[in-house]
């Protein structure tokens, strides 16, 4: 189970939302199962309206800085701007991390998490 906290949403959902019509992307990170810090990441896949890359440098150095306070990565989170909030093919293949992704369809306002390849969904509890 991911726990989230509700100004961590909404503020996972405002730097969405300013990525429109480009999908975004970032890291949840915190503590013992609770996301404490939302991670807004550059979309630097060639075309950012239908997928997603996480600029590696940026990855590397926000994980780096990340540890570094004490916080763990507690999953990767991305948009899509008209879809489902269910993996795209594209999602599974690209996921090579061993945290939750979660979804965010924007326009039902949907959020949901899963274990990826494999699909799994991981319950996201949302916390005041
Ligand atoms: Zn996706």
């Amino acid at each position: 189970m991911l726990r989230v906290g509700q100004a961590e949403l909404e503020r996972t959902l405002q730097h969405l939302r300013s990525e429109l019509p480009r999908e975004g992307v970032g890291l949840w990170a915190g503590r013992g199962g609770r996301v404490e810090r939302v991670l807004p990441l550059p979309n630097v896949h060639e075309t950012p309206q239908a997928a997603y890359t996480a600029d590696p440098g940026a990855l590397v150095r926000g994980i780096r800085d990340l540890e570094r306070e004490g916080l763990e990565l507690l999953a990767i989170y991305h948009s899509h701007p008209h879809g489902p909030a269910s993996p795209s093919s594209s999602d599974r293949m690209q996921a090579y991390w061993r945290v939750p992704y979660v979804i965010f369809a924007l326009e039902s306002g949907e959020v949901r998490a899963y274990n990826l390849p494999d699909g799994e969904e991981v319950r996201l509890h949302v916390e005041s």
